[in-house]
C-alpha cells in the first residue's frame, strides 16, 4: 500500500511537471538569405515539431538558437543536414540541466529568516522572493516600503519595492522577471535591491542618488508565469491569461504595451510566444505598471531587465528612426556597457533595440519613452547561448555584480541630468 502511495505521488508530480528529457538546444547558422527564409518558414509551418525559439536571428548574424523536443530531433537534424545547414548542439539534454538546477535549489534551501542569511547565489521560488521582500522592508523601514500596484491574472499581488528618503521626488523604475523563464533576472533583481540598501549611507554615489530620487523596483513582474516555471513548465515565457477561442494560454507581456501595439515583431496568434494579446494593456501585469507610472507623474527612467544575449538597448524597437535623444542614450549605453565589462570582461552589444536585437513592438521601453521617460533602457543579461535561459546558479553573483555597475552608471546619469 505504501509503495502504491509513493508511486501515485511520483506519478502525480511527473504528470504535473513537464519533462524535457533528451531535448536539445541547437545553434543553427544559415549561410544565405534563402537558408534563413527556409528556416523561418519551417519554424512557422511545422507546428507539430514544437520548436521553441530561444534566440531569433539578429541583424547581420543569421544564427538561431532553438530547443528541439526529443521527439522531433531526428526529423530536425535530417532536415538541417539535407539542406546543408551548419549546426551545433549547445545543450545536449535540457532535462539534465534542469535536474542540476533543481538539485542546487534544494541544497541551498535552508532557513532564510532575514535578508542577511538569504542565499543570493541560488534561484528562488515566488514564495521565497515575496518573503524576502517583507524581510527587506521590515529591516529597513526608513528606506524601503512595499507597494502593491495590482493583481496578476491568477490574483497574485504585484509587489513593488520603493526606495525613498523623502517626499515628492522624481523616480526611476526598474523591473525584472517580465518573462517567466528568464530566472537570472529576478535573481539579479534581489541582489540589486539588497545592494541599494547596503550602499545607502556608505557609498556616496548611491547616497546622493537616494537623497535626490526614488527607485521603484518590481522584481517579479509576471508572478503567474514565474510560479508556473517552478510548478509545471520551466520553459514558460508568457503570462497565464486564458485566451477566448484558443487552447493556448498567455500573452507576451513585452508585446502588450501601448507603443506601436500590433506592429512588427508581434503575433495575433494566441499560440505564438510573441502573442500581443487581444488589445494593448490587456494584461493586468502590464496595465498595473502603466497606470502606476502615469498616476505618479514624475518618472524619469524605465529600465526593464531580460535575458539572454548580453545587450543594452534603448528605443526604438519598432522603427529604425533614431529617437530625439538617441545620441545621448547611445553615449550613456556605451558608458554603462564599459562599466559592466570592467568587472569580469563580459562583452555586451548596445544600440537601439531594432538595430541590436530585432524588430519588436509593444515593448516596455518604447512605452516608457513614448510617455516621457527619456531614459528608457532594456537589458538582456548573460549569457550568449551556452546555457541561455538555464544559466547555472553559480553565475548569479557575477551577473548581478557586473549589471550593478551598468545600472549605477545609468542611474547616476539620470540623477545628474534632471529634466
Ligand atoms: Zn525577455
Amino acid at each position: 500500500m505504501r509503495a502504491f502511495v509513493i508511486f501515485c505521488a511520483l506519478l502525480g508530480s511527473a504528470l504535473s511537471h513537464k519533462l524535457f528529457t533528451g531535448d536539445q538546444v541547437l545553434r543553427i547558422t544559415a549561410d544565405s538569405e534563402e537558408q534563413l527564409a527556409l528556416l523561418q518558414q519551417t519554424y512557422e509551418r511545422e507546428k507539430h515539431l514544437e520548436l521553441d525559439l530561444w534566440r531569433e536571428p539578429l541583424r547581420g548574424s543569421p544564427v538561431v538558437d532553438v530547443r528541439v523536443p526529443f521527439s522531433s530531433l531526428q526529423t530536425v537534424k535530417a532536415f538541417l543536414e539535407h539542406h546543408g545547414f551548419q549546426y551545433e548542439v549547445m545543450i545536449h539534454d535540457v532535462q539534465a540541466l534542469l535536474d542540476e538546477e533543481k538539485a542546487a535549489m534544494d541544497r541551498s534551501r535552508k532557513r532564510e529568516r532575514d535578508t542577511g542569511s538569504f542565499d543570493y547565489t541560488s534561484y528562488h521560488t515566488l514564495e521565497e522572493i515575496y518573503a524576502w521582500m517583507d524581510s527587506l522592508v521590515a529591516e529597513n523601514p526608513d528606506l524601503v516600503s512595499k507597494i502593491t500596484i495590482g493583481q496578476s491574472y491568477e490574483k497574485r499581488p504585484l509587489h513593488v519595492l520603493k526606495f525613498s528618503t523623502g517626499a515628492d521626488r522624481p523616480a526611476i523604475w526598474l523591473d525584472t522577471g517580465i518573462h517567466a523563464r528568464e530566472w537570472i533576472t529576478p535573481a539579479t533583481g534581489i541582489w540589486t535591491a539588497k545592494k541599494i540598501v547596503t550602499e545607502y549611507g556608505r557609498d556616496p554615489s548611491v547616497t546622493a542618488l537616494l537623497n535626490t530620487m526614488d527607485i521603484f523596483f518590481e522584481i517579479v513582474v509576471n508572478p503567474d508565469g514565474y510560479a508556473f516555471t517552478h510548478s509545471s513548465n520551466r520553459m514558460w515565457r508568457k503570462t497565464r491569461s486564458i485566451s477566448t477561442g484558443s487552447d493556448c494560454v498567455g500573452v507576451d507581456p513585452n508585446r502588450n504595451w501601448q507603443a506601436n501595439y500590433g506592429g512588427p515583431g508581434t503575433s495575433s496568434n494566441p499560440c505564438s510566444e510573441v502573442y500581443r494579446g487581444p488589445f494593448a494593456h490587456s494584461e493586468s501585469e502590464v496595465k498595473s505598471i502603466a497606470d502606476f507610472i502615469l498616476g505618479h507623474g514624475n518618472f524619469k527612467a524605465m529600465i526593464s531587465i531580460h535575458s539572454f544575449s548580453q545587450m543594452l538597448m534603448y528605443p526604438y524597437g519598432y522603427s529604425y528612426d533614431p529617437g530625439p535623444d538617441a545620441e545621448e542614450l547611445h553615449a550613456l549605453a556605451k558608458r554603462a556597457v564599459e562599466a559592466l565589462e570592467s568587472l569580469h570582461g563580459t562583452k555586451y552589444t548596445y544600440g537601439s533595440m531594432i538595430s541590436t536585437i530585432y524588430p519588436a513592438s509593444g515593448t516596455t521601453v518604447d512605452w516608457g519613452y513614448a510617455n516621457g521617460l527619456k531614459y528608457s533602457f532594456t537589458f538582456e543579461l548573460r549569457d550568449t547561448g551556452r546555457y541561455g535561459f538555464l544559466l547555472p546558479a553559480d553565475q548569479i553573483m557575477p551577473t548581478a555584480q557586473e549589471t550593478w555597475l551598468a545600472l549605477l552608471t545609468i542611474m547616476e546619469h539620470v540623477r545628474d541630468h534632471p529634466y
